[in-house]
């Protein structure tokens, strides 16, 4: 889109009033969510030309008149005053002028430097277009080229040089009460491994998520990047790089410095401040959350939210073919974190359907890149998250040939390798079942196992098809087939927000199932007629307070909120606390009195009683 006539904006701008969906919102007394805010005489305390360039409080040309001049900055912009309808559909109109996404990602982080609640409006109105630009797949590249994307800070940098004074890192951060935080170490970014402190977009963008879907206010929300070096010398020796350059520190050292750091952020924050671990490697990313779950309020998104996404997409296909879970056989190709957090989930919901645990594990084989997981095969690997899985069976290394030993009726990739479901594959999985279910969930687009196409094509149209990167919809046979993306963003904000809303102490394993149970329901018959097995991204939000409102009713129905009074209402009192993207008014704050008390009036009254009595 280059240009717009005029004459066409009005009806844009009523379709902009029409689709905005963050409510006003309204005090709720038992919530203690507003003593945490920043308090509004610190935020009034700044005028003139520092508003401005205070992306908290920022409206540029919103500002009005009355306004401009109460706060000192009239003359500091161009006379007109526009709405934040127009602005927004300026955002669109520049956005749709740029040639390629990274470019895209620039201006929306830039956006988000100048004015954050316009930011938060725009990526609100515009969920479909806009996630995949701030998170996966663009996300991916915005941190492999970061040495050009960055333009300032958006979050801590702690390196491991300053073990010993991560408590004092945290308190130069200016938000008092900061409610969550996403944290990585930059050494799995995505599918693209090691990016060093250019994985910090990872942070970044997740947090931008937990506002423009769950409402969770941004002040709330901190971005953190411990950097202890990067393996990646291609990165490493780039002029551009912004973090140490180094080879990564392991063992010990590591193991204190992420121990002093969850220690420093209860100190600093608070025992119910929620830290998202993300994209940490395998060898870590177990073992951390293995070892603070119980300890502190903490997750795991790859390995967490992951497993509940894909279980939700499998509800959604389970509604299309009808079986149980314990009706199906599968076979997960990759057996990192993802797929072995997938294969825990799923086998806790068998369990839940009444399986036994070794009947559930019996239904959940592994193929990783030394072939099928079987005991005793000559490369070994079979230790770590994946043993349970370890069945009797033939070694064998190519996939067809697993695809027919084991007969899977869901395939599910997460190897981070391209097209490693191929033509002979696909087509053993139509052989197979009347209905396969392939979910290719590798990250990003370029690595996914096979594209939706590919899918569709080599199933005739059969397969019930998902993937972690968004495709679009695909035409085969004269037949529209939408497929679904297990985008984690239907699960960690909802989960957040939840969390965050009722002070959870920890986030139990059955949080994430109740939540993919949720978002399996909350696909409709009409998606899953299109083949989605999720609900359209537009609804996402939505979709979350949902699941947030279903985790509120079972943290206090099983004692594990500790925001009391408990409220009534839990989806009011969700709707609550959510973000609002609208502008807060700078004027001064003026109210009327009853007549007979106003000052003039009483003036004028004595006046009267003077001449009277003289
Ligand atoms: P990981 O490094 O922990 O695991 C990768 C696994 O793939 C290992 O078991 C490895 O042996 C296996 N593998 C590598 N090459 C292979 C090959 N040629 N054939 C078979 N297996 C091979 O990584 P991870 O964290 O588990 O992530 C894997 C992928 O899943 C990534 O691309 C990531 O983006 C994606 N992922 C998707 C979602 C989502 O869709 N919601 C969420 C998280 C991760």
């Amino acid at each position: 889109m280059s240009s717009i006539p005029l004459r066409n904006i009005r009806p844009i701008l009523s379709y902009y009033q029409h689709i905005r969906f963050f409510q006003q919102p309204q005090r709720y007394t038992v919530t203690v969510t507003d003593e945490y805010r920043p308090s509004t005489k610190s935020r009034s305390s700044i005028k003139g030309v520092e508003l401005l360039r205070n992306p908290a409080l920022n409206k540029g040309m919103a500002f009005t008149l009355e306004e401009r001049q109460h706060m000192g900055i009239h003359g500091l912009l161009p006379p007109a005053v526009v709405s934040q309808d127009i602005q927004a559909l300026r955002v669109m109109i520049n956005f749709h002028r740029m040639n390629n996404d990274l470019d895209r990602y620039s201006e929306l982080m830039n956006l988000s430097d100048r004015n954050e609640k316009l930011f938060y409006r725009v990526i609100a109105d515009n969920l479909e277009e806009l996630i995949p630009i701030v998170y996966t797949p663009t996300v991916g590249l915005a941190c492999q080229k970061y040495g050009l994307v960055f333009k300032r800070p958006r979050g801590l940098f702690i390196t491991i040089h300053d073990k010993g004074h991560i408590y004092d890192i945290l308190t130069n951060w200016t938000e008092q009460h900061v409610k969550a935080i996403v944290v990585t170490d930059g050494e799995r970014i995505l599918g693209l491994g090691d990016l060093g402190a250019f994985g910090m977009g990872i942070p970044v963008g997740k947090l931008q998520l937990y506002t423009a879907i769950a409402g969770i206010p941004p002040q709330d929300c901190l971005p953190i990047m411990l950097d202890v070096g990067t393996n990646n010398e291609e990165i490493s020796s780039n002029p551009l790089y912004i973090g140490l350059r180094q080879k990564r520190v392991t063992g010990k050292e590591y193991d204190e410095f992420i121990d002093e750091f969850m220690e420093a952020v209860v100190q600093r924050f608070g025992w119910n401040c929620l830290i998202q671990f993300e994209d940490f490697a395998s060898q870590n990313a177990y073992r951390l959350l293995e070892r603070y779950q119980k300890e502190y309020c903490t997750f795991n998104d790859d390995i967490q939210g992951t497993a509940a996404v894909v279980l939700a997409g499998l509800f959604g296909a389970l509604r299309i073919t009808g079986k149980k879970l314990i009706d199906n056989t599968f076979l997960f190709v990759g057996a990192g974190q993802a797929a072995c957090g997938i294969a825990d989930l799923v086998t806790h919901a068998m369990i839940r359907e009444g399986a036994s645990p070794e009947e559930a594990r019996s239904k959940v084989w592994m193929y990783d890149v030394h072939g099928l997981i079987v005991d005793g095969r000559p490369q070994g690997d079979l230790e770590g998250p994946k043993a349970p899985y370890v069945k009797k069976g033939k070694p064998i290394k190519d996939l067809t040939a697993v695809v027919d030993y084991v007969k899977p009726t869901v395939l599910l990739g997460a190897s981070g390798v391209a097209r490693l479901f191929h033509e002979a594959v696909l087509k053993k999985m139509a052989i197979i079942n009347e209905r396969p279910v392939i979910f290719a969930l590798s990250n990003p687009t370029s690595r996914a196992e096979c594209t939706a196409e590919e899918a569709y094509r080599e199933t005739d149209g059969r397969c019930i098809f998902a993937s972690g990167s968004p495709f679009k919809p695909v035409v085969y046979k004269d037949k529209t087939f939408h497929p679904g993306q297990g985008n984690n963003a239907y699960i960690f904000p909802a989960v957040a927000l939840a969390t965050v809303a009722c002070a959870a102490r920890h986030v139990e394993e059955d949080m994430f199932l109740i939540a993919a149970q949720k978002l399996g329901e909350l696909v409709s018959q009409e998606d899953l007629d299109e083949g989605r097995v999720y609900p359209p991204v537009p609804a996402i939000h939505e979709v979350t307070v949902k699941i947030a409102t279903h985790l509120a009713e079972h943290l206090y129905q099983t004692k594990k909120a500790w925001n009391y009074p408990e409220p009534q209402n839990k989806e009011e009192f969700i709707r609550m606390q959510l973000y609002d993207t609208s502008y807060e008014y700078f004027g001064p704050k003026t109210w009327n009195w009853p007549e007979q008390h106003s000052s003039s009036r009483t003036v004028q009254s004595m006046d009267e009683n003077i001449i009277l009595d003289s």
